[in-house]
């Protein structure tokens, strides 16, 4: 039961944009809107490779990075960016 509550937070999680997610998590400049999608400075690897490198869909609200391979939904990114548990990153995701 717990697990597939669990289940239900985080498909609930992962229809909150994306995008608007890392605009709120991450330094402004670091976000580059393209249409529906971004492109973002990846925050998960050291800036002497190429930065322009994680590719944020609008539409899939999936995101990856070319250089370090980071990537996921929206809840895989506040957990690994904030280094929070699931319940923080659904505390978080909701505006707490
Ligand atoms: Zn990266």
């Amino acid at each position: 039961m717990g697990e597939y509550l669990d289940m239900v937070r985080r498909d609930r999680a992962n229809r909150k944009d994306l995008i608007g997610v890392m605009l709120r998590a991450l330094p402004p400049f670091s976000v580059v809107l393209t249409g529906a999608d971004a492109g973002v400075i990846c925050p998960f690897h050291s800036f002497d490779v190429p930065s322009w490198t994680v590719r944020v869909s609008g539409k899939s609200q999936l995101w990856e990075c070319d250089s370090c391979g980071a990537g996921g939904d929206t809840f895989d990114f506040v957990q690994s960016y904030f280094g929070f548990t699931f319940q923080e990153a659904m505390e978080w995701l909701n505006g707490a």
